[in-house]
């Protein structure tokens, strides 16, 4: 992982297009969702974005750069493009999210070959980019590696973390916990939240 060290400005388009990432963090916000947001950026052009959406699932994996990725595969699906095709699209393709992706996210975006990441906060638990495993780093048979690189507005990533939970959430405290399926990633976030703010 490249992590901008501090005091040096990331580009202003990297800034505007992890503020879009953001504002899907707040979205997933106000629907009381962990508050991770990510854009797919192709030639200047945002083609998706995501949020994290885990309670309204009921699904654990539906992180927000699942939702982003599914979203373009159904799309290209529709335009009938082949895998070849859809390869080559990934790998024009730049993601802005606001959590460091994690292991999951982090192996699904090696798969399909996206170019490159810019993530916001660390993810000190299950971080795949460099804070647990390096997969962007780490290409094999059937996985590219991408250029990765952290720090982008971590404050306002973090911020938006500590606010979720310190308002309480609605669905991860330890006794509603037990009970829902968002658990597992809420918990997970918990950890995080606790690990960044050491
Ligand atoms: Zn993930």
């Amino acid at each position: 992982m490249t992590s901008l060290s501090e005091g040096t400005v990331p580009e202003a388009e990297t800034v505007a297009f992890m503020k879009l990432a953001l504002e899907q963090a707040k979205l997933a916000m106000d629907s009381l969702e962990v508050p991770v947001g990510c854009v797919i950026v192709e030639d200047q052009k945002v083609i998706s974005s995501g949020r994290n959406r885990t309670t309204e699932t009921r699904n654990a994996t539906r992180h927000a750069e699942m939702e982003a990725i599914d979203a373009l595969l159904e799309q290209w699906q529709k335009n009938g493009f082949t895998n070849k095709e859809v390869a080559s699209k990934f790998s024009r393709c730049t993601l802005y999210v606001t959590c460091e992706p994690c292991i999951m996210c982090a192996s699904a975006l090696s798969i399909v070959g996206i170019k490159e990441v810019y993530y916001g906060c660390g993810n000190d638990k299950f971080g795949g980019c460099g804070s647990i495993l390096s997969l962007h780093t780490s290409g094999g048979v059937s996985r590219k590696e991408f250029k990765c690189t952290g720090g982008i507005m971590a404050i306002d990533a973090i911020n938006l973390l500590r606010s979720f939970y310190e308002q309480g959430n609605p669905n991860g405290g330890p006794e509603a916990s037990q009970n829902t399926s968002g658990t597992g990633l809420n918990s997970f976030f918990s950890s995080v939240l606790v690990l960044l703010s050491k």
